[in-house]
């Protein structure tokens, strides 16, 4: 009788923790909304897939200078970049001073000491296997990459993840859609290949 007794108020205190628990959070302000029907107006702090970063100078130029890091780094190799390679006109170092007495292949390296320009060809990512972990935001040495806050992305088509950011970055596409021109067989730079 006792022993049922204690049984009995422990379910009872039991459910009035439950009750204490429930009522507080029922006064509490909402902080959640009701999508579609209403979106959040912040959203400090959130981690969308990752885009590109312009130029201060011209918005359609990326600050990306296709060093690879971000591919070579990223965990999941969803980062692809293919890039362009140019020399420029301008010599960056005037010729050895005693060039004409220098073994043949140290004459060809120094005779035309020439800048290099690197940008991205294109810069793709296959954000169904990015895990967020930030990786290649915090090491991009040009400050090319942050996490967007495109949150509202649903589809059930795989394809719809495979980001364009150049052409995202361009105006030429947009986050949703499926990436363009998604490399297949050409050369590239990534974690696997550059
Ligand atoms: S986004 Fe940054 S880390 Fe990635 S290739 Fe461009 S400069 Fe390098
Ligand atoms: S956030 Fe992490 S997993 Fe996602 S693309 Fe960057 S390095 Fe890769």
């Amino acid at each position: 009788m006792i022993q049922n007794l204690r049984q009995a108020m422990t379910d009872v205190w039991s459910m009035l923790v439950g009750l204490k628990v429930t009522t507080t959070n029922f006064f509490q302000p909402t902080i959640t909304v009701h999508y579609p029907r209403a979106t959040v107006d912040s959203l400090e702090g959130y981690r969308g897939h990752i885009e590109l970063v312009a130029t201060d100078e011209d918005p359609k130029r990326p600050r990306c200078i296709a060093c690879g890091a971000c591919a070579q780094l990223c965990p999941s190799s969803c980062i692809t970049v293919r890039i362009k390679q140019t020399v420029s006109a301008r010599p960056v170092l005037p010729p050895h001073p005693d060039i004409a007495n220098l073994p043949l292949e140290f004459r060809q390296k120094f005779s035309h000491p020439m800048e290099m320009d690197r940008e991205p060809k294109s810069f793709h990512l296959d954000y169904n296997y990015c895990s967020l972990c930030g990786l290649c935001v915090q090491n991009c040495p040009a400050g090319a990459i942050r996490f967007s806050q495109d949150v509202y992305l649903a589809s059930e088509i795989l394809e719809d993840f495979q980001y364009d950011l150049l052409a995202q970055m361009r105006g030429e596409t947009h986050s949703g859609s499926r990436a363009q021109n998604h490399p297949q067989a050409e050369p590239h730079a990534n974690s696997r290949e550059s």
